[in-house]
């Protein structure tokens, strides 16, 4: 069958993948989802012989309408050869008997390499139907941007900007930022905090006199976020190639089930798992791993979400999140695609910040997922424990899902999602050590772990700036024009 996409709120208006990368969002405010996912499977003798670049073909084919086969051979290409550390992609290592996915091997060492990536190549193979250009437009508390503008440096057809609030990333995210090249890239450093850059780029995103001036230059705007299809199809390729690695270390038979343990934000990364599970793998349980923001675990002990309750600042900061967008494609599934059910829930979210399932949907979810949470001293003591036993050294959001693992009694695979490098000041003191500087600390962690410091982070330092502009909220719109007519001039 060929894969379609509409709306978790709204059964209407049946469209491709393309469109869907396109749009990213439903104008109903509903996440884009295949009413027929599940109904076939993909095989999985087959796929345990395949390459990651072969696994990725597979699945997108499956799932990405609209696109060719060579089209679909350039975007792997394009986002897979040469970009992470290596051919392997996301390899998985034996730590202590728990299976370590390491996700974080890539350009900015961080999980949301694997689809951003590949993301702008889908995106630009989507535009070229339409003979129009994206402009992307990202606000970031310090990570996101940075992978965001690494995967589209260069991209035809697409060009970004990026907003970060002024003196409030860390210092190796101020350097990662400001030093990124590429002709379409634009970074800016926007006075005032996350939100304020956040709430304008959401007002740009509705300002009908922005559009209307881009696109006399055949310019729409996008953006990359973590609910386009475009980031999540990716995240399933890592899912089977884990298995298949599994498959040939001699851990287990193909056919037997695995569990998965998977740091938690806003479930996208998680929910990839779940979809490849419809597509034919054989999964026992999927752990789902929080820190103190720990909305999810009660979630999934009792069937009622509830962001009503204090956002708490920790050393997992992606992981520091109240609502879990993604979320909304699992309630879609597991409530038997009711539409309706799940425009409900959301709109309670949106009004109370809070919904309850009913016991139908909250048996199917709960039957698979089983949440659990630490604060920062747990999160610390199990990267001081890990490094003791085994000398391997996780960050604190690997962590997370390392500790909830333990409580798996099938093979368990948990995914690492970033570099100890990028959170290297918080690793250290797990391990009994001080250090202020940044850079010096990178290069004591590395005295210490059998893992060097990645490639890119290694040499950030001595990289020159070449984006210093500090801006107004006020002025964003503007500066995008002007950026706009530079970046496609
Ligand atoms: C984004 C992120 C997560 C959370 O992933 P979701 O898909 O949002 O659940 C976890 N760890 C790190 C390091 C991340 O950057």
């Amino acid at each position: 069958m060929k894969p379609y996409y509409q709306s978790t709120r709204k059964n209407a208006d049946p469209i491709s993948a393309k469109e869907a990368v396109l749009q990213g969002i439903s104008p109903d405010g509903g996440l884009f989802v295949w009413p027929g996912l599940g109904q076939e499977k993909l095989n999985l003798n087959k796929l345990i012989q395949l390459d990651y670049k072969g696994i990725a073909k597979e699945v997108f084919t499956a799932l990405l309408s609209g696109y060719t086969s060579e089209e679909l051979d350039d975007c792997i290409e394009n986002a897979y050869t040469g970009s992470f550390e290596s051919d392997e992609i996301t390899p998985v290592k034996d730590v202590d008997g728990i299976y370590i996915l390491e996700l974080f091997r890539g350009p900015t060492s961080a999980f949301k390499d694997v689809a951003l990536t590949i993301l702008p190549w889908f995106l630009s193979k989507a535009l070229k139907d339409t003979g129009k250009k994206a402009l992307i437009l990202t606000a970031t508390s310090g990570d996101t941007g940075k992978a965001a503008m690494s995967g589209f440096e260069d991209v035809d057809n697409t060009g970004i900007c990026v907003f970060y609030p002024h003196n409030k990333v860390s210092a190796v995210q101020y350097k990662q930022m400001a030093t990124q090249s590429g002709g379409n890239v634009k970074v800016f450093a926007v006075e005032g905090n996350f939100d304020d850059a956040q709430s304008m780029v959401k007002k740009l995103f509705l300002d009908e006199d922005l559009k209307e001036k881009l696109a006399q230059d055949d310019i729409v705007l996008s953006s990359a976020n973590s609910i386009n299809i475009g980031r999540l199809i990716p995240q399933i390729v890592y899912y089977f190639d884990a298995y298949r690695q599994l498959v040939n270390k001699g851990v287990i038979q193909t056919g037997d089930k695995v569990s998965f343990s998977v740091p938690t934000g806003n479930f996208g990364d998680v929910l990839a798992g779940y979809y490849a599970m419809q597509l034919g793998l054989p999964v026992e349980k999927f752990y789902v791993a929080s820190n103190a923001n720990n909305v999810l675990t009660e979630f999934l002990a009792c069937g009622t979400y509830n962001r009503n309750r204090p956002f708490i600042q920790t050393i997992s900061p992606s992981m520091d999140i109240l609502i879990s967008s993604n979320l909304e494609r699992l309630l879609y599934y597991a409530s038997n695609k009711d539409t309706e059910k799940v425009a409900g829930w959301m709109k309670d979210l949106a009004e109370k910040g809070s919904y309850t399932l009913d016991e139908d949907t909250f048996a199917e979810i709960s039957r698979l997922f089983e949440g659990g949470w630490y604060d920062d001293a747990q999160l610390k003591a199990t990267i001081k424990d890990v490094f003791d036993k085994t000398g391997y050294v996780l960050d604190p959001h690997s962590a997370a899902a390392y500790a909830l693992a333990k409580k798996s009694e099938t093979p368990v695979i948990a995914l690492s999602t970033a570099s100890p490098y990028k959170f290297t000041q918080d690793v250290l003191d797990s391990l009994g050590q001080k250090e202020d500087n940044p850079w010096q600390a990178m290069r004591d962690l590395e005295k210490i772990n059998a893992d060097a410091i990645p490639h890119p982070l290694a040499v950030l330092e001595r990289l020159e700036i070449l984006h210093d502009a500090v801006i107004d909220p006020e002025a964003m719109k503007e500066n995008v024009l002007d950026a706009s007519k530079e970046i496609f001039a």
